[in-house]
């Protein structure tokens, strides 16, 4: 029995007629690259062209495509049970990587709940909050406290919290769960902090504290709702907030988490740790779709005092034994490395091949944290027309709304790097 392969033309073909990519109409589609391999920085397209890959598929593959290490964690894995249910059933790879995600994580981050995406992990993490307050017979605290400029998935609780304006709320307002928002943190990272910064969080805060079950958050970087990064000292002070209020505190970890603002974990920036944590993307290495949402011992305890008197979530692939095995190898290859030091010299090295960006008129500004390099431009841009420039200089970099950024592999070399940065300063040139 062998496969008959396609060619480039019935890949497209098919694809044209019957498939939807991210955010996308299968009236008018808009054109797709064909990619038939990827090895560390590069993609190779149908054609033969190779790309050097700015976007880490999404914040997911910090160590590059196609690793050895990886490759043989998920083949090892593979040759002894790819899959088993996880009600009533233990194996190896989730206890290994339970065992690094409860060492690696802000302490008291202690118990773990396994799923498959990131928007399912927010899903759990807002359900864990609502369970907690049921328990302590306070079940009127049931809504979300968000900020705007936020983003936390696609699915429904996840996009009720997401920005009202740019998110999806005036779609499907109806259905959409109301929560409570506050104004995006105007501190810029690393610039000066004033206290009135948090005014309006507080305002809103204690306002509404009586229906807050939680308040939800991307640590110091606001990614998909519009690449921001802001200062630690607004964490901080929504921790200290949060505890005053008697409100639990989540963070959405899924896109920073796993080093990628030159922490570990964005939270450490703040030196604080959140009640209840998601993570997914990078956590395994960009290999297999997987998240998780871990809790302190308060939630947890809270939980099996509620009323179902369990945690009632369970997905059918919950801790895959293959994603869990390329995670724990994906950390383990993380924490092995010079992840710091290689964070911090992209983070150099974009921060001075960008800069030239900040003198075209069409840029509104230009930021860098840790290995996250972003052009902010005054108007929206054309996605199709700017992608189809990047790939004809060789790169792979997807804008969205006014955004052009980056977020390459932890392994990226400096030239490549360099031939990143020289993408965008020509394309945005002419
Ligand atoms: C990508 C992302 C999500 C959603 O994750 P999916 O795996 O796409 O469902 C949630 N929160 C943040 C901060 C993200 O970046």
């Amino acid at each position: 029995m062998t496969l008959k392969p396609l060619n480039d033309l019935q890949i497209h073909a098919i694809d044209q007629a019957h498939i939807w990519h991210p955010y996308s109409s299968l009236s008018q589609p808009l054109p797709t690259y064909h990619v038939t391999s990827a090895h560390g920085i590069r993609l190779t397209l149908g054609d033969g062209r190779e790309l050097i890959d700015g976007m880490s598929s999404w914040w997911c593959t910090i160590h590059g495509y196609n690793h050895p290490q990886l490759n043989a964690a998920v083949i090892t894995q593979v040759e002894k049970m790819s899959h088993v249910m996880f009600g009533g059933i233990i194996h190896e790879p989730a206890a290994q990587l339970t065992q690094r995600l409860v060492d690696m994580t802000p302490e008291p981050l202690s118990k773990v709940f396994f799923s498959d995406s990131g928007s399912v992990s927010v899903e759990i993490a807002i359900k864990m909050a609502l369970q907690f307050w049921q328990a302590k017979g306070r079940a009127e605290k049931n809504r979300l406290l968000s900020l705007r400029k936020g983003y936390h998935g696609d699915t429904f609780a996840a996009m009720s919290v997401c920005d009202p304006e740019t998110g999806m709320h005036h779609l499907f307002n109806k259905v959409l769960q109301q929560q409570i928002f506050s104004e995006s943190p105007r501190c810029r990272f690393g610039e000066d902090w004033q206290q009135d910064y948090l005014a309006d969080f507080e305002r809103q805060l204690s306002t509404h504290k009586d229906q807050v079950a939680a308040v939800i958050l991307e640590p110091i970087v606001q990614g998909a709702g519009g690449m921001w990064f802001y200062s630690p000292d607004y964490l901080e002070g929504v921790r200290t907030l949060c505890d005053k209020h008697d409100v639990l505190l989540i963070a959405d970890e899924i896109a920073t988490g796993f080093g990628r603002t030159g922490k570990l974990f964005a939270c450490e920036w703040a030196g604080i740790s959140p009640d209840i944590m998601c993570v997914g993307k990078s956590l395994t290495g960009g290999y297999m779709s997987l998240a998780a949402t871990l809790c302190n011992d308060k939630v947890a305890a809270g939980i099996g005092e509620s009323e179902a008197g369990v945690f009632m979530h369970g997905p059918t692939f919950m801790a895959n034994p293959l994603a869990c095995a390329v995670a724990t190898a994906s950390i383990d290859l993380l924490l092995a490395s010079d992840w710091q030091g290689n964070v911090a010299r992209i983070e150099a090295q974009l921060a001075e091949q960008l800069a030239p960006c900040k003198t075209y008129d069409t840029v509104a500004d230009v930021r860098v944290l840790g290995a996250i390099g972003v052009v902010e431009m005054k108007d929206f841009v054309d996605v199709a027309a700017l992608q189809k420039r990047f790939v004809d200089a060789g790169v792979w970099i997807r804008p969205f709304a006014k955004m052009i950024y980056v977020m390459p592999a932890f392994n990226i070399e400096a030239a490549d790097l360099s031939k990143l940065t020289a993408a965008i300063v020509a394309v945005l040139s002419c």
